[in-house]
């Protein structure tokens, strides 16, 4: 007879939730997903005062206009490390043998667990902005970015900021916030957010700089804070 299988659950189901379909899925990694669709009523959450400005980086996922920077979780870099290894590993087993299945086996679990870990760290972050603030100003990020720079770093961190969007975007909706896309052309980095000056350029190597006025900027900050802005006079 076949042991039953460990159960993990993602989420508790609501409370009287009849699922209405259960889907059966195997990743590559080997485990298993029940994933059951349930109607749920979501209830808008109580206007706040607050808004916030997101500026998308590579050090930092994001940076806020409060000052707060969004880092990834420090784990991701071990785990980077040890998929590096495993792939190596991987490579060196001949074609064929059970060895390269099972080299096979373990990089696809460690991707699946960064991935994992990621999307639960951006669903804490997403679940939290939209808590604290009315209304959300980010950068309007399109694929021609991406394409500028080609770096891993850069494409690690742009789908996480297409992920993070996506969320911050579906979670505005249920709890009644508001997400609004900034111009990606609109000069955030080369703006004083205090005196509005435009400076003449803004090297990205420039993380902290100062204005003619007297402000002293950090540069992610002060181009979230233009975003939030922007993102405001065009509500
Ligand atoms: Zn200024």
């Amino acid at each position: 007879m076949d042991a039953p299988l460990a159960i993990v659950w993602s989420r508790h189901l609501p409370e009287g939730a009849e699922p209405s379909t259960v889907t059966v899925s195997r990743d590559s990694a080997g485990r298993w997903f029940v994933c059951m669709l349930v109607e749920e009523k979501i209830s808008p959450l109580a206007p706040v005062e607050q808004t916030v400005g997101l500026d998308a980086g590579i050090t930092a996922l994001a940076t806020l206009s409060t000052g707060e920077k969004i880092v990834n979780p420090r784990h991701e870099r071990r785990d980077r490390r040890k998929l590096a290894r495993a792939q190596r590993k991987l490579a060196s087993k001949a074609k064929g043998s059970n060895n390269r299945a099972k080299a096979r086996q373990v990089v696809a679990r460690i991707h699946a667990r960064i991935a994992d870990r990621r999307r639960d760290f951006l669903h804490k972050v997403t679940t939290r902005l939209v808590r604290e603030n009315q209304v959300i100003a980010v950068e309007d990020l399109t694929v021609g970015n991406m394409i500028k720079n080609r770096s891993l770093a850069r494409a690690i961190s742009d789908a996480a900021w297409r992920d993070l969007r996506g969320m911050l975007e579906y979670k505005a909706a249920w709890y009644g916030r508001t997400v609004i896309a900034v111009d990606r052309w609109f000069p955030s980095s080369k703006l004083c957010s205090v005196c509005g000056a435009m400076q003449e350029g803004m090297p990205l190597n420039v993380r902290t700089w100062q204005c003619a006025c007297g402000a002293s900027h950090d540069r992610d900050m002060n181009a979230a804070s233009n975003i939030l802005a922007a993102g405001l006079a065009e509500s």
